[in-house]
């Protein structure tokens, strides 16, 4: 393990866990990873760090893994910020930024959260994967686990994505589609982990795809000269990256590598059509209720229950945003706009991201003067469903 890592915490409570073996969740919630951040900021500054070549895996000394060990992955790039005029002007923001995710290997941010995770599984011993999926996690894991030579088993709705489901395949998973939803998909990964010696992979069942979401942030800030920008809107469904942002700030600030105390206000968006984080943020609980009859082309926010429920909901509080839901109808105008006026293609769930900026634009809760920057967490190429829709 990493020199710098030093042990797991049960999320819920605080419990803290040793590392090198493997584990899932403690009283049946997320395990998050600590590291001796005293020592990291001994042994390396961040403009060291930033100077670094590569992407994600320069931040080695906020990663888990052994710094002797080289990780399994496919060259993840830094992924640009992409300043947006032409857009920024329908809503009146002289600094809208895009940060493009989609140019990660796999086409989403998922691949972030596997290199890690995979990394961590294969320095684990770990032969076996299976996981829940409602489309790009299960193309991702299924790559890295080539990669790594681990079996990899993806549970998925039958109505994913066709690119999904062939993508998963292409790269030797096995591939069982589920009459149901991701929740449904992740009860029978669990009920059959233990008997088939699979490794649950599920989102924030395992502390290291969380670690790979981090470096978003990490990535942002460098990218901002270190200081932050004043909102973030980001398509919520699992939640590992808006959680993994907000672990990246809260250890950059404790590092004391940020410029400034501002701290983005984080705008968790969800389509009408699956708003579980959405309906519980206004209610004021701390944990969510499933959302029953999920629908949404945004396929990447169909999760109608989230395990890192509380962990979203406190960020997203913390940093005196909100979380707001967008309506089904109003993604392919955005995806339209935002590839007509930036040449920027964005994935629905980002659209909906667009659509909400707009009524908080409206509303005033985001000012016209203020520095946004939106995350397109896919390839919009991999939603040929949504695609075949008529953009109006
Ligand atoms: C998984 C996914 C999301 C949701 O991300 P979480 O971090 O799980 O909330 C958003 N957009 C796309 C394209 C995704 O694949």
């Amino acid at each position: 393990m990493s020199d710098f890592f030093t042990h797991l915490e049960g999320s819920w409570d605080g419990t803290r866990l040793p590392k090198g073996t493997l584990c899932n969740t403690h009283e049946n919630r997320p395990i998050v990873a600590r590291y001796d951040l005293a020592a990291v900021k001994r042994s390396v500054t961040r403009d060291e760090m930033a100077r670094r070549p590569g992407g994600m895996w320069k931040y080695r000394e906020l990663l888990p893994l052994a710094l002797s060990t080289e990780p399994i992955s496919l060259g993840e790039a830094q992924s640009p910020l992409l300043p947006c005029p032409r857009l920024g002007k329908v809503f009146g923001l002289e600094r809208l930024f895009i940060k493009d995710e989609s140019i990660l290997p796999t086409g989403s941010f998922k691949s972030r959260g596997m290199t890690v995770a995979i990394s961590m599984a294969k320095e684990l011993g770990v032969t076996k994967i299976a996981l829940p999926t409602a489309g790009n996690a299960g193309g991702a894991a299924a790559a890295y686990a080539a990669r790594a030579g681990i079996e990899c088993h993806v549970f998925m709705p039958r109505d994913t994505p066709v690119v999904n489901r062939r993508e998963a395949l292409l790269y030797g998973a096995r591939v069982t589609l589920v009459d149901g939803l991701i929740h449904d998909c992740g009860k029978i990964v669990r009920e059959n982990a233990a008997r088939k010696g699979w490794f649950d992979f599920s989102t924030l069942k395992e502390p290291y795809r969380l670690e790979g979401k981090k470096t978003m942030g990490i990535e942002l800030a460098e990218q901002c000269g270190w200081s932050l920008p004043d909102v973030i809107l980001y398509p919520t469904g699992g939640g590992t990256g808006l959680v993994g942002m907000a672990k990246a700030f809260a250890e950059l600030t404790e590092l004391g590598w940020l410029e400034g105390s501002k701290r983005p206000r984080f705008y968790a968006c969800q389509s009408e059509g699956c708003a579980p984080i959405v309906r519980a943020f206004e209610k004021g609980d701390r944990l969510a209720q499933t959302w029953e009859n999920a629908k949404t082309s945004a396929s990447g926010l169909r999760v109608p229950a989230a395990v890192g429920d509380f962990l979203m909901l406190d960020a997203i509080r913390a940093s005196k945003g909100e979380a707001v839901a967008a309506p089904e109808a109003s993604i392919p105008f955005w995806m339209q706009k935002a590839a007509s006026l930036e040449g920027i293609p964005l994935c629905p769930e980002t659209a909906v991201c667009l659509s909400v900026l707009q009524n908080l634009i409206q509303s005033g809760s985001i000012r016209q003067d203020e520095k946004v920057i939106v995350f397109n967490t896919g390839a919009f190429q991999k939603y040929l469903e949504c695609l075949l829709e008529p953009v109006s």
